[in-house]
């Protein structure tokens, strides 16, 4: 775990330092506080385990603490395992508060999008996911859909709650207008500007017409697959994941979806599924599936591809999030 270990002593320790000098001067105008001395014994603590090589390993099991509790709690001195039973109380209503969190984030099946017909499949390999899927329509321009789909690097709540940071992102600046590379960029900046510098996301951030037209920017994610009959093409990133770098430069791919076309988004957990020899199931295999499943509908493709994703499986549990979204233009009409 040396690359854990520097980078806490490169970052996390000046980091405390000044938290610690923040402490103390709470200290000062409150001496008779006993949770403020409590945490700068705490923080003390946590300096002492750096500056002695022993920081972010478990005191029971002596086992690395999770790297990404450890980011958000430097102050942790127990893995999971270990957690007191109130500790773990804790954990455990925080991950159900983030799971409420984020079932309020995907699409309502319910939602009705004029010109298109959609289905979409979000399975958190824990209780909460980094994956991210949202279809809406700013308020005030009824004529375009904007979706979202995609993954946020690490696991657990933090990358939970980075997903609904994005999340609220794109829905604010996509009332605003703008182009959507110019708007892929801005969110890129706020997200690098708000989130620690390992983190990144990778994204489809799609702007669709009522009558099929789309326009699509890839930050970095698995190509979308665009199914015409049992043609097959896929869009490939026309930029670097999203807080990659504080300026990046996005580019818009166009296509036009006729009656009966679908375009299929999905997160590496799909692609990456491993059965109990080692494989994958492979881009490949999805790309010739559903090249078979063209003119099916909606839901079909999110059925067959999740059931042939979960035969590949077999009895292995799945080690990563499920996620797939499925966009089609209706074959009759829609008005
Ligand atoms: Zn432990």
């Amino acid at each position: 775990m040396a690359k854990t270990s520097d980078y806490f002593e490169t970052y996390m320790y000046p980091e405390l330092v000044e938290r610690r000098e923040k402490l103390q001067d709470a200290t000062r105008s409150r001496p008779a506080d006993p949770g403020l001395t409590r945490l700068l014994a705490e923080v003390d603590a946590a300096l002492s385990r750096i500056e002695e090589g022993s920081f972010g390993r478990c005191e029971t099991c002596h086992d690395p603490i999770e790297e990404d509790r450890l980011r958000a709690d430097p102050l942790l001195r127990f893995c999971l395992d270990h957690l007191s039973p109130s500790q773990q109380k804790d954990l455990e209503e925080d991950l159900e508060a983030a799971a409420r969190v984020q079932r309020a984030l995907v699409p309502a099946p319910k939602l009705e999008v004029p010109g298109w017909h959609f289905a979409f499949h979000y399975e958190p390999a824990g209780v909460v996911s980094g994956d991210c899927c949202d279809l809406f329509t700013p308020d005030g321009r009824k004529d375009e859909i904007f979706f979202v789909f995609g993954d946020v690097s690490g696991k657990g709540v933090s990358a939970a709650m980075l997903m609904s940071n994005l999340h609220a992102t794109f829905r604010s600046l996509a009332a605003a207008g703008l182009p959507l590379p110019t708007l892929v960029e801005q969110a890129n900046r706020i997200f690098r500007s708000t989130s620690l510098s390992r983190t990144f996301a990778t994204l489809v951030v799609g702007r669709l017409s009522t009558c099929g037209k789309a326009e699509i920017c890839n930050a970095g994610h698995c190509p979308p697959i665009l199914v015409r009959g049992s043609e097959v093409e896929t869009i490939a990133p026309t930029g670097l994941p999203i807080g990659t770098f504080y300026s990046c430069h996005y580019e818009a791919t166009r296509v036009t979806l006729e009656p009966g076309d679908t375009l299929l988004l999905y997160t590496d957990g799909i692609t990456e599924a491993r059965n109990a020899e080692g494989e994958e199931f492979g881009a490949g295999r999805l790309e010739e599936m559903v090249g078979q499943l063209g003119g099916s509908p909606a839901p079909e493709f999110v059925s067959r591809v999740l059931d042939s994703v979960r035969d590949h499986l077999g009895r292995i549990p799945k080690a990563d999030d499920l996620s797939l979204f499925v966009l089609q233009r209706p074959v009759e009409p829609a008005n």
